[in-house]
């Protein structure tokens, strides 16, 4: 690639977040790499392989697809898809080796159709129980009930029992408690009906940093692993980020006071001062919501001037800078650091908005 914005994903981090992880459990739990979005906009295979690596039993991914480009690129760990899959696709999961997750009988009934009798696998199925984010999964006895006679059969092995946490990095736990509460209560469901699951999970990166005690047979780690984390509610384990982003000025200018720039004159310059055009914009995932973000030249914060544009963005320079400086958008430079967490907070959300937003025009470089 010939550009000089580019995103460098460091291996080594992931690994290392991965064993910390590891080693902050309990030995018997197994951790479940979720590599969903392209590993969280740092490459799927590659974060999928450095988990591997670093000891995960088993990954996940969103949707179907995600799925089948990981067995393409020769992924041999078992894969979870974490989102229901379309039942008439359910001859891609037996084909392919992926489980699946599943919330309703319904489901069962639709997909009957279109499982092949002649195909003697297994499908192997995680249940998803809604305990309070509202997403997916089953909330009532009845529901249990009516999938139960599903989940019983010869060919269907249930490898999972499952929910997921609407307020894990929150200080405040009442919620999460509850969910976890409401969770226990659906295991005797369970057991009521004798089917034999082997793995219950419910802890994703947050919940199983701060509350090992709730990582059961399993944990669903993605977050953690790129070293996205709340770190001021855990206090054992360090991790660090494990993607970067750098750039550099491509154009150094005098801005003359009253002079404007940018669409639609969106910045207007108070006094004469030094500008720099740095090329990245919206098309990379640059977005317009980070306008006031900073970022770092020659060690120096310094802050985006005008609207972002789709392929540039302006900065105001500290004084005079030469074409060629290098830009840290995300990472260290000198003394100083751009977090995710401060890109995040410009953007009101979380660091994993920011990293899988940039799009697939920033390339990602990898070291060791
Ligand atoms: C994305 C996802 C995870 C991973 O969550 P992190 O907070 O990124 O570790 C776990 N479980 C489910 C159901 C998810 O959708």
């Amino acid at each position: 690639m010939h550009r000089d914005t580019v995103a460098e994903v460091s291996i080594g981090a992931i690994r290392d977040n991965v064993a910390r992880i590891k080693r902050a459990l309990p030995a018997r739990v197994k951790l479940m790499a979720v590599v969903k979005a392209d590993g969280y906009g740092h490459g799927a295979a590659v974060a999928a392989a450095a988990a591997e690596r670093a000891g995960a039993d088993l990954l996940a991914v969103a949707y179907l697809d995600e799925a089948l480009q990981l067995r393409a690129k020769g992924t041999l760990l078992p894969i979870l898809i974490l989102t229901p899959i379309h039942p008439a696709e359910v001859m891609f999961a037996l084909e392919h080796d992926l489980m699946i997750t599943v919330a309703s009988a319904d489901w069962f009934r639709r997909m009957a159709p279109y499982r092949h009798s002649s195909c003697r696998k297994k499908l192997k199925v995680h249940v998803k129980a809604d305990t309070g984010l509202g997403r997916i999964g089953l909330r009532t006895r009845e529901e249990w009930d009516e999938l139960a006679p599903w989940l019983s059969a010869e060919d269907v092995e249930v490898d999972g029992f499952y929910t997921h946490f609407a307020t894990a990095s929150r200080e405040d736990t009442r919620f999460l408690r509850q969910q976890a509460d409401t969770f226990l209560a659906m295991k005797t469901w369970v057991a009521e009906s004798g089917i034999a699951v082997r793995h219950y999970h419910c802890a994703g990166s947050a919940a199983a940093l701060r509350f090992p005690e709730l990582a059961m047979d399993m944990v669903r780690i993605g977050a953690a692993m790129f070293g996205f984390y709340p770190e001021e509610l855990v206090r054992d384990v360090s991790l660090r980020p494990a993607l970067s982003l750098r750039s550099r000025l491509i154009q150094v200018k005098l801005l003359r006071r009253g002079e404007c720039l940018g669409y639609d004159n969106s910045y207007v310059a108070e006094e004469d001062q030094w500008i720099g055009t740095v090329p990245i914009g919206y098309a990379d995932g640059w977005s317009q919501s980070l306008r006031h973000s900073e970022m770092l030249v020659n060690g120096i914060r310094v802050q985006v001037v005008g609207k972002i544009c789709m392929d540039q963005l302006m900065v105001r320079l500290p004084g005079r800078c030469e074409p060629g400086d290098e830009v840290v958008l995300i990472g260290r430079q000198g003394e100083e650091r751009i977090t995710f967490k401060e890109l995040a907070a410009c953007v009101g959300s979380v660091p994993q908005e920011i990293s899988t937003g940039l799009s697939e025009r920033v390339e990602r470089i990898y070291t060791e």
